[in-house]
């Protein structure tokens, strides 16, 4: 299978690329990158006006299987992250049962396979995220594991706690940290402050995310575990964060798009999908993390992607489960809010925190480079596009978005992974707006989806609308129609 992108602007900060190249894949590598290469492809893609950059990868999202496949399962997951422009993810332990030994591992890692996306697990850190006794966790690392965290929990015995950090050090696993204090948030459903007063919600203070963040910095510096604090949402934490670093300890974080939009102002509608853990804080809070993401303090932007099905978000506030999903507006709403801040720069600066960083934390090399070589993980965008995001076009199981109605500037058009190609169906609507429509295809007629959902019969044709494509389930895979 070979892949050609023609005349595209190229954009990776890890090598110079000149405008207007020529991309060619063979056999999931990139095989070629130059100006007007002189090659035969199996499929030909023109990528004037788009942007081709190094595929996303995303450190934490929680695709719910096994256990919870009503909500999400790795082949629907997968496919909410292709359409998000990411080729990779590192998955939450946080199933059912947890992922704290190799059998669930090794499953995760099948049922990946199947989907043809990278998944590089997170174990759990303690056994049945409990916090009671450490995990197996060179059993897990054999298994495939990249990290460890209790996701959810906060480890909160600091004895356990400093003997998880201990054996994840020696094992040489990231230890991800979910920092909160449960004593602190118990019964809490939002940022506790003025609104949640107002509102008569009990609230989750800040102080408890900054507490857990300074214990675990301290556990770090004691057991030279490599710290990573997964969705910081306070600018007192990063403070923590900052001044660890600058003493010279080796700690990285990550905030969600979700923090770096929106405010505990957005919960006022009592609408269960601004319900999340951390819980949206204020404008200062917001403010924090998006100049965290502007000078690099704060490394990575990951999704915390938590499917809920409609019936479970549409319960009382107190009720209603934590957790919005995330992958397929991640870009998006990153962009459109750093490009207020930051203009042209925004773009770098994303590349670096939502491709390249997370890469190297993972030590993934030339996982998504854009040079010869390298394996084929790349995303193409139009960084024109404007358009409104809507339930009908999720690919994930679960449309638990709080986002629904926001209009948002730059999509993701195609994505490359592994070599293969997935190009995402955009029509032109009234207004100048584009609204997102799926759909999919490789070069080779091929079943994409592990259980059910869509099965491409047929060759690829260049022309679009001569797709050949039909349903092998009953439930369509939401999100997915012809291109
Ligand atoms: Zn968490
Ligand atoms: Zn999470």
């Amino acid at each position: 299978m070979t892949l050609l992108i023609k005349n595209v602007k190229a954009i990776d900060p890890r090598h110079k690329l000149s405008d207007g190249v020529d991309v060619f894949v063979r056999d999931g590598k990139i095989a070629k990158v130059g100006k007007q290469l002189d090659v035969k492809a199996d499929e030909t893609l023109d990528g004037k006006g788009q942007t081709l950059v190094p595929g996303f990868i995303d450190l934490h999202v929680h695709f719910r299987e096994p256990g919870g496949g009503h909500k999400e399962t790795v082949a629907t997951g997968a496919r909410a992250a292709l359409k998000g422009g990411f080729v990779g993810a590192v998955s939450m332990p946080n199933t059912q049962p947890a992922a704290d030994n190799a059998a669930i591992v090794e499953f995760i890692l099948k049922r990946a396979r199947e989907a043809e996306f990278n998944i590089f697990p997170c174990g759990a850190l303690s056994k049945g995220r409990e916090g009671k006794e450490i995990s197996a966790m060179l059993e897990l690392k054999n298994a495939g594991c990249v990290a460890v965290s209790d996701d959810g929990n906060y480890l909160r015995n600091p004895l356990v706690a400093r003997r998880a950090f201990e054996y994840a050090s020696q094992v040489g696993l990231i230890v991800m940290s979910h920092v909160e204090i449960p004593e602190l948030t118990k019964g809490g459903v939002m940022n506790e402050g003025y609104v949640s007063t107002v509102m008569g919600l009990k609230g989750m203070p800040a102080v408890s995310e900054v507490i857990a963040v300074a214990t675990d910095i301290e556990l770090a510096k004691m057991t030279e575990a490599r710290l990573h604090i997964s969705h910081l949402s306070s600018g007192a934490a990063l403070e923590k964060i900052k001044r660890a670093r600058s003493e010279g300890l080796q700690i990285t974080c990550e905030v969600t798009p979700h923090h770096l939009a929106l405010t505990e102002n957005a919960l006022k509608t009592y609408d269960t999908n601004f319900k999340m853990n951390p819980p949206l804080r204020t404008e200062e809070d917001r403010q924090a993390m998006l100049q965290g993401v502007l000078d690099g303090s704060i490394d990575v932007i990951a999704t915390d992607h938590a499917p809920h099905q409609f019936e479970e978000k549409d319960q009382e506030f107190e009720l209603a489960p934590f957790g919005v999903i995330g992958l397929e507006t991640a870009f998006a709403v990153s962009y459109t809010e750093l490009s207020q801040k930051a203009g042209p720069a925004a773009l770098e600066i994303l590349i670096d925190r939502m491709a390249i960083t997370p890469a190297n934390i993972l030590g993934l090399g030339q996982f998504n480079e854009i040079a010869e070589g390298s394996a084929a993980n790349f995303t193409l965008l139009d960084l024109n596009a404007k358009w409104t995001i809507s339930k009908e076009d999720f690919a994930s199981k679960s449309k638990n978005s709080c986002f629904l109605g926001r209009e948002v500037r730059g999509r993701v058009v195609a994505t490359v992974c592994n070599g293969k190609l997935y190009r995402w169906n955009t029509h032109p609507v009234a207004s100048g707006a584009v609204t997102v429509q799926s759909g999919c295809h490789s070069g080779e007629g091929r079943n994409l989806s592990a259980k059910g959902g869509l099965a491409f019969g047929g060759k690829t044709s260049k022309q679009d609308a001569s797709l050949r494509w039909h349903d092998t389930h009953p439930e369509r895979l939401p999100g997915a129609t012809p291109l």
